[in-house]
This record gives structure tokens, C-alpha cells and sequence, in this order.
């Protein structure tokens, strides 16, 4: 057996195609990392110390070795003018007001500081204070949406699916000013110290995009943004028919994240097509059985996971999207339980 390594180590192996010295575990953990330690969903977005608080338990008690400092979609989009409501349920914060209500508006819409966006001095501070507490130990991300993501987070998304098809020009102004602001964005959060970044590319999926329609207006943003981050990055798509063969060989992508369980790529077909590029991020189904099945449920599904795409490295055991608030703790502890029991290597 490998001589045991720190999470950070653990993953960065991984990242590189490697055999760690087990297979490493995270997840899209946001508000249920502040549901554990008893911290609000408000307090949890809008206080980088509380979030802090919150993803060290899941490193802590959750076992987890990647970190995911997080709230909610509309934290960014505040800088651009979106508004984000907070409702005392424990649901994630919702965007109640686009700041762009119509194509020609994208010409008005600036590229923001990040100094000024509270959403983003959050995860700055959030990132900040995981690096001192853990000592470097722990992976800690610096999470992102995509230009096209975020086009949907300042407007609606039927709205720039119309402007998709009748005015592509003037949303690419938009994308434009967006990519500049993120490119910003994701320097803030390296300089705060994250070891990588998570991009969601959430509508590169032909339920929202067709192939041609990313090629001809979304890809091009994405791959700007890409070429401007130097830590390692892994890609996360959305929705239920993900363009992951256009997206594994992008610039700084080191990683592919997307919902496996349901989706027609399974982690078998994705290792044989792409295990040889990227490391592959999944096998736990957030919208069954970690949320609604038992610690044993869990330890199944991620021994499964493993033996589907854990063999020669290259592998994380990860969620295929937002964890659900009320996921128990105990069944975030039985994926890292299942990673040490099953994931020790050589395989
Ligand atoms: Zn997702």
C-alpha cells in the first residue's frame, strides 16, 4: 500500500491520472455543510467565516478531502445587478429579480470588481480561512459558473434561449462583459489560495443547447476563461444529455463532474472513452441514494463506482450535483468509509 497521503495530495494524484494513495471523496456540498454544524442557509451565504465553519466539518466529521465553498447560483450575478431573495426555509437562496430583461440591455451590463461583489468576498474569505485552519491538508475549490451559465444568472434562461436563436450578437456582448468579470473572478479566488477551480458548465447539455448552438455561442467564452486559470480545474456539467465529449479536452481541465446515475454517460463508458485524459468525478446519485437510502445504501453505490472507474487512478468519488440540505451526515461519512474499505490501491 501507498504511504498514506494528505487530502491534498490524494487529489492532486488523482488529478494527474495517478493511483493516490486511495480513492479520494467530495462533492457539490453547499448548504447542507452549514445544515451539519447547525449554521443557517442565510448565514452560511452570506458569512465566509460561518461557510468556513461549515465545509471544515465536512473535512472534520465528513471525511470528505475536497472542499467546496458555496452557497447558491445568484451570488455572482448580484454583481452584475440580479437579486438574490433569502428565505428563512432551509432552501438555497433563489435570484428573484434578472438584471437583464431584454437582449439590448447587454450593452449596458459592466464587467464587475470583485472587491465590490459581496458574493464573491465570501468564498475569498471562505477559501482564506480553510487554508489556515487545515493547514494546506484539505482541497479546497474555488467554485464557478461558466460565461453561458452566468448569461442565465443576469437574464432568464427561457429569455437567452430566445436570444440564442434571434439575437446571438447581443448576447455575445453580454457574454463578453460576463467573461471579463469571471476571468477576474477566478484570479480573486487563486490569490486567496484555491488549490483548483470547479466550472459549471451546466448548460452544455442538448436539453438546453444543441451541439451546434454551444459551438457556434458559448464555447468560445468557456475557453477564454479556461486559458486565464492556472490551478487545475474540473468541469462540471448539468442536466441529462451532457456534451462531455466536447468539453474533456479543454484548456486547464484536469477533471470531469457530472451527474453519471443519469445521464447515458456511466462512469464505465466515460473511463474507456476519456479515462486516459481526465480524472473522473462521480457515482454518487444525489437524488436517490445518498439522500434517501441508508449508510449501507451508500457504501454499495460508491464500491460500485469505484470498481466501475477506480482501477489505475484517475478517479474521484463525488456527487452528480447539489447535494440536497437534508443529506445526514452519517451517509456523507459512508462514502468516504466505502473509499477507505474499497478504494485503497493498487486496486
Ligand atoms: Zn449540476
Amino acid at each position: 500500500m501507498t504511504e498514506e497521503m494528505t487530502s491534498k495530495e490524494r487529489v492532486l494524484a488523482a488529478l494527474n491520472l495517478k493511483e493516490p494513495d486511495r480513492v479520494p471523496v467530495g462533492s457539490f456540498a453547499t448548504h447542507v455543510a452549514g445544515k451539519i454544524v447547525g449554521i443557517s442557509v442565510k448565514d452560511y451565504a452570506t458569512d465566509g467565516e460561518k461557510m468556513a465553519i461549515g465545509q471544515r466539518a465536512l473535512f472534520e466529521k465528513g471525511g470528505f478531502d475536497i472542499l467546496f465553498p458555496f452557497s447558491h447560483v445568484g451570488m455572482i450575478a448580484e454583481g452584475w445587478g440580479s437579486k438574490v431573495r433569502y428565505m428563512d426555509a432551509d432552501v438555497s437562496p433563489l435570484i428573484s429579480e434578472y438584471a437583464v430583461k431584454s437582449a439590448d440591455e447587454w450593452k449596458e451590463v459592466e464587467p464587475f470588481d470583485p472587491e465590490e461583489v459581496a458574493g464573491v468576498q465570501v468564498l475569498v474569505k471562505a477559501i482564506g480561512h480553510l487554508k489556515e485552519w487545515l493547514d494546506e491538508r484539505a482541497f479546497v475549490l474555488g467554485v464557478m459558473f461558466c460565461p453561458m451559465t452566468s448569461a442565465t444568472h443576469a437574464c432568464s434562461l427561457s429569455n437567452v434561449l430566445k436570444q440564442v436563436k434571434r439575437n446571438p450578437d447581443l448576447l455575445s456582448i453580454g457574454l463578453e462583459t460576463i467573461t471579463e468579470s469571471l476571468i477576474r473572478e477566478a484570479k480573486a479566488l487563486e490569490e486567496a489560495g484555491a488549490d483548483g477551480i470547479f466550472l459549471a458548465v451546466t448548460r452544455a447539455t442538448r436539453e438546453i443547447l444543441t451541439r451546434k448552438q454551444y459551438e457556434d455561442i458559448a464555447r468560445k467564452w468557456d475557453e477564454k476563461l479556461l486559458r486565464k486559470i492556472h490551478v487545475p480545474v474540473i468541469l462540471h456539467v448539468c442536466g441529462t444529455d451532457p456534451l462531455l465529449d466536447m468539453l474533456v479536452d479543454f484548456p486547464s481541465v484536469k477533471g470531469i463532474n457530472w451527474w453519471d446515475r443519469g445521464t447515458n454517460w456511466s462512469l464505465s463508458d466515460a473511463k474507456v472513452k476519456f479515462g486516459d485524459r481526465t480524472c473522473l468525478a462521480g457515482g454518487i446519485d444525489q437524488t436517490r441514494t445518498i439522500l434517501m437510502g441508508s449508510p449501507k445504501d451508500v457504501e454499495e453505490e460508491a464500491k460500485d463506482a469505484i470498481e466501475q472507474a477506480g482501477k489505475g487512478g484517475g478517479f474521484i468519488l463525488f456527487s452528480g450535483c447539489d447535494l440536497p440540505i437534508a443529506t445526514s451526515l452519517e451517509n456523507i461519512q459512508a462514502v468516504s468509509i466505502a473509499a477507505k474499505r474499497y478504494g485503497t490501491y493498487p486496486l
